[in-house]
């Protein structure tokens, strides 16, 4: 093992700013208010705050390069020289990086996809047999000097090159691993880099192989670790997988001559735990502090894992599980949350002080910091016996449910009492629900938040937009309409505060993709739903119109997904809770008259498990939530789901266990494969393919869109086919808006 060695760490940090400063230099250098020193600085002095926090907090090895202008993977594509073609015209580098993570005028940008199983996008890197690499170190070393200077025990943090190509899309469809061989040198050369700079350590992040790895891609794992190892100067190598267990990639790293291992015991579990134990040649970096949720940890939990494996002879270091990126900065500002749940909460600041207490509780026994152990175990007793964790009518009313609560009549048999009520044309048109977000619903929102106008007022304003967009549904010809969600800043957000057993933070505030941040509300307690949310929103859009208005509410899966989840029962029992909270809401919806109501689950994919192997029962219990949410109301009532993404692969078949009367799915982009997939599985409901891209600013022509519903109604018959954009409209203009849409209703007309 490496001479040097460390027992304090996290994994990385968060980069937005404790109050999203990141966030606002760069829109504004986006915008030209701002040149790039002014985002460079902003950038310098956040690093700074973060390091000299993080030698505050005692961390006696601390990660750089963890910092991103928008993502550490685009980060890692122009340090490995492999950014596309399309944008190595433009001579500034920074306007080129941002060229690829959003594209201008002339340059589509890199895809973006979901970091595992976390709600961060990373850019995917568009890699070919003949992508010509090159070796571009000047951030990572810069950022490892900018820690040395101020006296940080620094640890540079590179995306490792297995996790890479694994991520990365082969746009020419070769084997990106192939392309192992080519990477290795760079990496090589880096670490000499990074030793002659001052590291002591490295950290390679490998998440991918906490996924199901083929035997080749467990040979490459081992073969480029031993290659790298094999450089002669260079620093202590850390690799760290996060987000799961290692599972049989964990021996095969032990195998190799690295120097140390960061293996996610939170998420992992036992079976890393007892693996590791016999890895006696290396640090074990001990991911026993959840970098991924904001509980507080239980020492009388994470202490007997940590001398587990001390005991056993290994050198242990404590650690987040994975960077701190995915939790908000510190609970300083939350004041306003609940005293009593802000006591069982550990936040990123929270995080190092906790790490640093286990560190010193291993190394010093737990004497040294017997104090701090009593308030995390008072913490962690006070909301075991909190009873808002075990709310008796919650769980007596789920305990009563039979095999009925989530069934309804065969879908045919729904379909024909359906049009009776509705009286549809064929190919029915509709929209997802959100209209665009005009500058007066920002205006009234930031009023009615600095107390400047009333909640009535707030109300008739909301009122008024949705008065306006019934007027311009009707006005368009639209079939089944929508209120638009003005009232709605986010779509979970909205009923997490109407349900019991959710909190939300004033400043929690996490970074989603680029400067895009979300607060995910916190569900802490039993869930319960104790008035109506959206009933009067709805009535009034209905009572300005005879076309059928759409219910539109959030699924359980999707709150859950886009929520701080508990750590104290399966997700599966909090799912059913929620289910329960929206299925009052769908009964309510239709006692006041609504005849179609959407449930929302576009995050259904999202929270699909890494492994294959727990796949089908995650896709067991979401797909009996969103029944359970949507079968309490009669035949009759029309249920609609929307899911928004484009690769359905392993969710196809519960899309059609979801028994949603119609489902509408993103296709415009897709090119309408999705339903050739339906048809395999013998899909029979009815299915809005979307007709119009929304996250284009692109007007769809009339032809265009017949077009796509011709190609449509080759898979699907008339009578099942629905026409519909492909998402919610609230990113559009009111101008591209009603254009599209007036186009997507002659399509559907011409069609008839
Ligand atoms: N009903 C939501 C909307 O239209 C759905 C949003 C989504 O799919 N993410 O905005
Ligand atoms: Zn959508």
């Amino acid at each position: 093992m490496s001479n040097t060695t460390f027992t304090a760490t996290v994994l990385g940090f968060p980069r937005v700013g404790p109050n999203r400063e990141l966030k606002r230099a760069t829109e504004s250098y986006w915008a030209g208010r701002t040149n790039a020193q002014a985002l460079h600085a902003v950038a310098k002095e956040l690093r700074t705050a973060q390091l000299t926090a993080a030698l505050d907090a005692g961390l006696d090895s601390v990660p750089v390069g963890t910092f991103s202008y928008y993502d550490q993977v685009l980060d890692t594509a122009v340090l490995l020289g492999a950014l596309p073609q399309r944008v190595s015209g433009i001579a500034d580098e920074l306007d080129r990086y941002f060229a690829a993570a959003r594209g201008n005028a002339e340059v589509a940008p890199l895809e973006m996809t979901k970091w595992f199983d976390t709600n961060y996008h990373y850019l995917v890197p568009e890699l070919a047999a003949d992508t010509a690499f090159a070796l571009h170190p000047e951030k990572p070393l810069a950022e490892l000097q900018e820690a040395l200077a101020l006296g940080v025990p620094a640890r540079p943090v590179v995306v490792g090159p297995v996790t890479f190509l694994k991520l990365a899309k082969s746009v020419d469809g070769s084997d990106l691993l192939d392309r192992l061989p080519d990477l290795i040198p760079l990496y090589e050369r880096l670490l000499g880099l990074l030793a002659e700079a001052g590291a002591e350590w490295v950290q390679l992040d490998e998440p991918s192989l906490v996924t199901d790895l083929t035997e080749a891609e467990l040979a490459a794992v081992r073969g480029t670790y031993r290659r790298l190892s094999e450089v002669t100067v260079r620093p202590a190598i850390l690799v760290a997988a996060y987000f799961g267990r290692l599972g049989v990639a964990l021996p095969a790293l032990a195998e190799t001559g690295i120097d140390g291992i960061a293996v996610d015991l939170v998420a992992g579990g036992d079976a890393d735990v007892a693996a590791a134990r016999s890895i006696t040649d290396k640090l074990i970096v001990a991911g026993v502090i959840d970098g991924h949720n904001i509980w507080r940890a239980d020492p009388d939990h994470a202490l007997p894992r940590l001398t587990e494996l001390r005991d056993a002879g290994v050198a242990v270091a404590v650690s987040s599980s994975c960077s701190l990126l995915h939790v908000p900065y510190g609970l300083a500002p939350e004041t306003d949350l609940d005293q009593r749940l802000r006591g069982w909460l550990a936040f990123g600041d929270e995080k190092l002080a906790e790490i640093r207490v286990l560190a010193t509780a291993l190394t010093e026994g737990e004497s040294a910091v017997a104090d701090q152990l009593e308030i995390a175990r008072t913490a962690v007793a006070d909301r075991g016996a909190d009873p808002r964790l075990r709310v008796d009518s919650v769980r007596e009313r789920l305990d009563d449910l039979d095999a009925a609560a989530t069934r309804r009549a065969p879908a045919d048999e729904r379909r024909v009492l359906q049009q009776e009520r509705l009286n549809l044309p064929l190919l029915p048109t509709t929209t997802i629900g959100s209209y665009p977000q005009t500058g007066r619903i920002r205006v009234a929102r930031a009023e009615f938040r600095r107390g400047e106008i009333d909640r009535a007022e707030y109300d008739t304003r909301m009122r008024a937009e949705i008065a306006e967009v019934i007027a311009l549904q009707e006005e368009i010809g639209l079939d089944v309409l929508v209120h638009g969600e003005p009232e709605r800043n986010d779509m979970v957000q909205y009923f997490a505060e109407q349900l019991d057993g959710f909190a939300a933070t004033v400043n929690g505030w996490v970074q989603s993709y680029g400067t895009r941040c979300v607060r995910p509300p916190i569900v802490y307690g039993d869930v319960a739903r104790p008035a109506v949310m959206t009933v009067e929103w709805i009535t009034y859009a209905q009572s300005l119109t005879a076309k059928p208005v759409k219910g539109m509410l959030t699924g359980p899966v999707t709150i859950l997904a886009w929520s701080f989840i508990r750590d104290d029962q399966p997700l599966a029992d909090t799912a059913r809770q929620i289910a329960l909270a929206i299925r009052d809401e769908t009964v309510d919806l239709e006692a006041a008259g609504i005849g179609v109501v959407q449930v929302d689950e576009p995050a259904l994919r999202e929270l699909l498990p890494l492994r294959r192997a727990d796949q089908a029962a995650y896709l067991d219990w979401a797909v009996e939530a969103f029944r359970l949410a949507t079968a309490g109301v009669a035949d009759a009532t029309q249920i609609h789901t929307h899911l928004c993404y484009s690769e359905f692969g392993e969710v196809i078949g519960a899309i059609h266990g979801l028994d949603a009367d119609v489902t509408s799915i993103e296709a415009a982009r897709s090119h309408m494969e999705v339903l050739d997939d339906l048809n395999a599985i013998g899909f029979d409901l009815g299915v809005g393919p979307g007709v119009y891209d929304i996250h284009s600013p692109r007007v769809p022509g009339a032809e265009e869109v017949r077009k796509s519903l011709e190609l449509a109604l080759k898979a699907v018959p008339a009578e099942r086919l629905w026409v519909n954009p492909d998402c919610g409209l609230k990113t559009r203009s009111t101008a591209e808006v009603t254009a599209s849409l007036r186009n997507l209703v002659a399509a559907a007309q011409a069609l008839r």
